[in-house]
């Protein structure tokens, strides 16, 4: 059966389907993969931290919360030769697109986002998709990065909006539906997604895919994130995410946003070969990888065992 694209799916549907039999679940996420994606290709994101640390933000999960005792360097905006030096070797890599993130709470429009304007250039220039999490962004800068050649931005909803005060206290879950609508606006690509293992229940993931799979144009891409625990946060010692929660919400998302890349995120680094393919097989399509084994502040697997996995896989890097 053909499946249509839809925007108006209810709570009680989209838990009809998160809570399938798990290998139902799977098999119709598949099955839905396999009619809007390629299911032989997953796109290799390679993310790089331009600012990392020093952030106002209180969001309990992160490390670079500067009011937070972490073991993370903090970092100044990096050099713009420097960042077009890490996107080309991404690029010899087999990378496809280029995420550059800075713990900031909100662009500011200062000579650091000159920088960021210049190195959106830069790495444009060699071809690469470029995106960018810089925080919140207002209309007029989200279309002076569309100018430069940023192809799509991410803003993660993190969680649903009725457990959103739990996690982050500095800032307001309209404020992220505000930023997204931003990005939509001046025609760059929305990357927004979320992060289980907070404390959420079931219910607040769906809540979160529902507000997400009812946007007038589902976002681009989904990244999934399982919880990447850091020292001297207030979510330390949150249990470890169970594979088949994640299995869940991938398989989910891929069936409620067919067209949509759905990226498994963060909490690779903590699951076996066999743990990802289930992430495939239920419509995981991207990944980040890169030479730095890290995702932002947190481990994440080799580039070296990402390509031993494709392969064992039989997986090619997506490009698109
Ligand atoms: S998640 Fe982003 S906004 Fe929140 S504290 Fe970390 S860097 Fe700041």
């Amino acid at each position: 059966m053909q499946t249509t694209i839809r925007h108006n799916w209810t709570l009680e549907e989209i838990e009809g389907i998160y809570k399938l039999p798990l290998l139902e679940l799977t098999y119709q996420a598949a099955s839905v993969h396999r009619q809007f994606q390629d299911p032989g290709k997953i796109q290799l994101c390679t993310l790089l931290s331009i600012k990392t640390g020093g952030c106002p933000e209180d969001c309990s999960y992160c490390g670079q919360a500067a009011r937070y005792h972490t073991d993370i360097k903090v970092q100044a905006l990096l050099p713009t030769e420097e960042v077009i030096a890490q996107a080309k070797k991404a690029q010899e890599g087999g990378s496809t697109r280029f995420c550059m993130a800075a713990a900031w709470r909100e662009v500011r429009d200062n000579r650091d986002f000159d920088r960021v304007i210049a190195m959106v250039k830069g790495v444009n220039k060699l071809g690469l998709e470029v995106c960018c999490t810089l925080g919140m962004l207002s209309e007029q800068q989200a279309l002076r990065l569309k100018e430069a050649g940023l192809k799509a931005y991410n803003h993660n909803l993190d969680v649903s909006e009725s457990y959103y005060k739990e996690v982050i206290s500095t800032r307001k879950f309209d404020e992220r539906l505000q930023t997204i609508q931003h990005v939509r606006k001046a025609g760059i690509s929305v990357c927004s997604g979320g992060i289980i293992g907070l404390g959420e229940t079931y219910r607040d993931r769906i809540s979160m895919l529902r507000t997400l799979a009812t946007m007038d144009t589902h976002p681009e891409s989904v990244p999934i994130n399982a919880l990447a625990s850091v020292k001297g946060t207030p979510l330390e010692n949150n249990p470890k995410v169970p594979l088949w929660d994640m299995v869940r919400m991938i398989a989910t998302a891929r069936i409620i946003m067919p067209k949509t890349i759905v990226r498994l995120s963060a909490g690779r680094v903590e699951m076996t070969d066999e743990e990802q393919a289930w992430c495939f097989m239920a419509g995981a399509n991207s990944i980040f990888t890169g030479e730095e084994a890290t995702l932002l502040v947190t481990p994440n697997p080799t580039f070296n065992a990402d390509i031993k996995l494709l392969n064992t896989l039989g997986l090619e890097a997506y490009s698109v």
